[in-house]
């Protein structure tokens, strides 16, 4: 059986990833997403296991300090920890099953030492339209809002290291190309000869 397909995908903190993302899952099948590890509160809504592993900061560090570490990569993004569990995608890949990661940009740096992922950066149509999306979430304090904001700028300069860019500014549009690219990919000659 061939091996599943790693997809990274990175995007400032607002920009509709995850909105983006439950929209090509509902589409495409043989698609996993990796639960990640983080130590942020999880937001109203979010479900443990199904969001993140919410855990506390000992029991990230006791994964990320195994030998060899439980993390596939981990960073600190806007003051929390974020990590993605090995063995789960590991094993996932190793079942043939196409895996996402939604990661930030330190993540995806790691990961393409180590593996050869399939990177996509989506952008915001601009930092104005961001802070609205942000807001219009609801769901960060002022401060984390300005230091999500802050970051932003910073994030959109590591996009010329990403294979493919998708402008997240009308939904259905951007769920179609990221759809597209997923199904480009898995058509690569290399991967069905
Ligand atoms: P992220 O996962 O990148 O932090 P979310 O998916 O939570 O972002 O989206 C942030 C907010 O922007 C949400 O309220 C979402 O409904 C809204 N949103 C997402 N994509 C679009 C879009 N293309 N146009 C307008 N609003 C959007
Ligand atoms: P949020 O707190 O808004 O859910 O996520 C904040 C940032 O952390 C986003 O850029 C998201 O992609 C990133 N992130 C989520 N999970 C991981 C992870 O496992 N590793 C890394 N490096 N970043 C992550």
């Amino acid at each position: 059986m061939n091996e599943g397909l790693l997809f990274v995908l990175s995007a400032p903190s607002g920009c509709g990833k995850t909105t983006l993302l439950r929209q090509v899952m509902e589409r495409l099948s043989g698609l996993s997403f990796s639960v990640s590890h983080t130590t942020r509160q999880p937001r109203t809504g979010e479900v443990n296991g199904r969001d993140y592993h919410f855990v506390s900061l000992e029991e990230f560090k006791a994964v990320r300090d195994c030998q060899p570490s439980g993390f596939l990569e981990w960073a600190e993004v806007h003051g929390n920890c974020y990590g993605t569990s090995r063995q789960e995608v590991d094993s996932r890949l190793a079942a043939g099953m196409d895996v996402i990661l939604d990661i930030d940009v330190q993540g995806a740096e790691q990961v393409r030492r180590n593996a050869q992922p399939v990177t996509i950066f989506i952008a915001p149509p601009s930092l104005t339209e961001l802070e609205r999306r942000l807001r219009g979430r609801g769901t960060e304090s002022e401060e984390s809002l300005r230091r999500r904001l802050a970051n932003a700028a910073k994030e959109m300069e590591s996009a010329p290291a990403y294979t493919y860019l998708i402008i997240n500014d009308r939904l259905e549009q951007a769920a179609l190309e990221l759809s597209s690219i997923i199904i480009a990919e898995r058509c690569r000659k290399r991967r069905t000869a």
